[in-house]
């Protein structure tokens, strides 16, 4: 019987493992997760801090019990040290058993995630904390409850570190967000994100822009600029590097930056190795260009192209990603696709910005939505796009992400028949509108 063994158990490596049983009845499966848990929802923790999730273990989708219900073996408090590409073979620590062990394979599947990153003052203080995992979330709530704590410092301005903004102030808690610079989440456009600091202030939270925390002495951390503020609870979030120094002298191709290089089969550069998830280097699906995406969604689909590939189905193969994102700060959604704003700087392009409201406008209830697309002059196609608003975001977004999927052109968007009826659209809604000004500017550069 071939062995499959699986690197994490989380996203990628539960759902892998799951998918796997699914098409392929025959083949042993372990995963070595070198955590406490696996398979639990990591994008809902923040919403379990503001009780949104009022049922924590409703987070957790699958434990090594129901996995072995499925024949699936799982070996939690086991970290894969190294890997012999070679001899297929994988070094394993039980860190329970405190022993070192040897386990072979005949498929390997690589989902190590990225580690949480922190800063120099925030090592070895006891009341610092990030938001990785399901014992991070435990570990943080029974700090609150335990020390009586009501106020959080949070550094950070990525989409982890906005979401616990507003999960801590729905908590109840006073927020003293700490940022070194005035840019608050780099990926939008910094003319559409302008709210985001108005939205804190509104409410109330502390907002310490171009300010670092350098030292931390009981409850009290220092800034920078030598101010002191209470910080009996500080939770970073500012980003993640991925887990891969274990792969070091396997022979699986690294990208400069740690990333594991891989294709469209998920395959690594070496034979029965592949590898899924935020420790990934994949694609753009429209233009092809390298891409690192830590996103739910490109997990789960490589998992199922993995499970496949290793099945037999070879023509199950990942299209790339557009690193379609969308997150909630209090009223407002923000979501963005494709390149990055600098990755859309090597292109010959333009603009094209609208505003409207978000259903007929008429409407008491109708809203503010401001989409912008980049559009490549050389074929029309739709390089990136951000969608901000209160309403309906998420409608944009989506349709957004189908039309470059099926090959749409940004002037295509004018043939969208959108479902309308004034408490949802527009009979021109705002895509129909993009298209149409697409088209105007398209004439401009033909004169
Ligand atoms: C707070 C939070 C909110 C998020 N919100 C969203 C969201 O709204 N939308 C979205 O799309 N994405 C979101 N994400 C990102 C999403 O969760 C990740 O993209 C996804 O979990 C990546 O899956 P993965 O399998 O690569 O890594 P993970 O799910 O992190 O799993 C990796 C696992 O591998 C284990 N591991 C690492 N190295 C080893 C080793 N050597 N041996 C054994 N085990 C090892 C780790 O302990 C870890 O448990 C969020 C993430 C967090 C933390």
């Amino acid at each position: 019987m071939k062995h499959c063994i699986i690197v994490g158990g989380v996203a990628g490596g539960a759902t892998a493992a799951a998918q796997l049983r699914r098409i392929n009845p025959g083949i042993r499966i372990t995963i070595y997760e070198k955590g406490r848990d696996i398979s639990f929802g990591n994008c809902g923790l923040p919403y379990n801090i503001g009780g949104e999730v009022s049922d924590r273990d409703k987070l957790i989708a699958a434990t090594p019990e129901s996995m072995a219900e499925r024949d699936i073996t799982v070996k939690t408090h086991h970290e894969v040290l190294r890997v012999d590409s070679g001899a297929k073979k994988v070094t394993v620590k039980d860190s329970s058993g405190d022993r070192e062990f040897e386990d072979e394979y005949d498929y390997l599947i690589l989902s190590p995630g990225g580690a949480p990153k922190t800063l120099p003052a925030l090592l070895n203080v006891p009341q610092a904390f990030v938001l990785h995992n399901l014992g991070d979330l435990d570990d943080i709530k029974a700090h609150i409850d335990g020390h009586g704590v009501d106020k959080v410092v949070l550094i950070g301005a990525g989409y982890i570190g906005l979401e616990l903004i507003e999960n801590f102030v729905r908590r109840g808690m006073d927020v003293t967000f700490i940022h070194r610079s005035e840019e608050v989440y780099r990926p939008l456009e910094d003319d559409m994100g302008d709210f985001f600091i108005e939205e804190m202030e509104r409410q109330g939270v502390d907002v310490r822009l171009n300010a670092e925390i350098v030292e931390v002495t009981g409850n009290a951390a220092t800034l920078d600029n030598g101010e002191e503020i209470d910080a009996p609870l500080i939770v970073a979030g500012i980003g993640i590097l991925p887990r891969t120094e274990f792969l070091k002298g396997s022979g699986i191709k690294l990208n400069d930056s740690g990333f594991i290089c891989t294709g469209d089969t998920g395959r690594t550069s070496v034979d029965c190795v592949y590898a899924l998830g935020d420790a990934i280097e994949t694609f753009y699906q429209h233009t092809g260009g390298k891409t690192t995406v830590a996103l739910a969604w490109g997990a789960h689909r490589m998992a199922y192209v993995i499970a496949n590939q290793i099945s037999g189905n070879e023509d199950v193969v990942f299209e790339g990603l557009l690193g379609t994102n969308i997150m909630r700060f209090f009223d407002y959604d923000i979501a963005t696709l494709g390149l990055e704003q600098h990755e859309v700087l090597e292109y010959d392009h333009f603009i094209v910005d609208h505003r409207q409201r978000n259903k007929a406008g008429y409407m008491d209830s109708s809203v503010p939505i401001h989409v912008r697309i980049y559009v490549s002059k050389t074929d029309g196609k739709i390089l990136r796009a951000a969608v901000v608003g209160t309403e309906g975001v998420d409608k944009r977004i989506d349709i957004l992400a189908a039309h470059i999927r099926l090959g749409g052109t940004a002037a295509d968007l004018a043939n969208i028949e959108v479902a309308y009826s004034p408490p949802y659209s527009s009979p021109k809604s705002v895509l129909n509108m993009i298209g149409y000004k697409t088209i105007e500017k398209l004439k401009q550069f033909d004169e």
